[in-house]
């Protein structure tokens, strides 16, 4: 069976360098979180639709301790820094990016460079 947090690791660190963000300590946390999603898909194989967006908040969460909030929103034209969350917030299934200030949709997960 092919590994489904293969494509996990390859969405959240698509967003991770489309935002300038893709340091060595930082793909480090994409790797930790991945890989405590994976056991955590093994011991639930239904939450698989889920991964991907938990990873990307596992790392959301991790960065906020070391860097600061991130995604930061580029979509709203006012000054006050904000970030994306992902929705839906269990993670899935196609889980996206969301400015909760304005309510709009921003991208895909993994769609932040388009
Ligand atoms: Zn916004």
């Amino acid at each position: 069976m092919a590994d489904p947090l293969l494509s996990t690791r390859a969405l959240v660190m698509r967003d991770l360098m489309a935002t300038g963000v893709a340091t060595a300590e930082v793909v480090s946390l994409l790797e930790d979180a991945v890989s405590e999603r994976r056991w955590w898909a093994e011991q639930w194989p239904a939450g698989v639709s889920y991964v991907d967006g938990l990873v990307a908040q596992d790392v959301q969460d991790a960065l906020l301790e070391r860097v600061g909030r991130w995604p930061l929103c580029r979509r709203c034209a006012d000054d006050d820094v904000h970030a994306l969350y992902i929705h839906p917030e269990l993670g899935g299934p196609d889980p996206v990016w969301v400015c909760e200030r304005s309510g709009t949709e921003v991208a895909p997960l993994g769609g932040l460079g388009q």
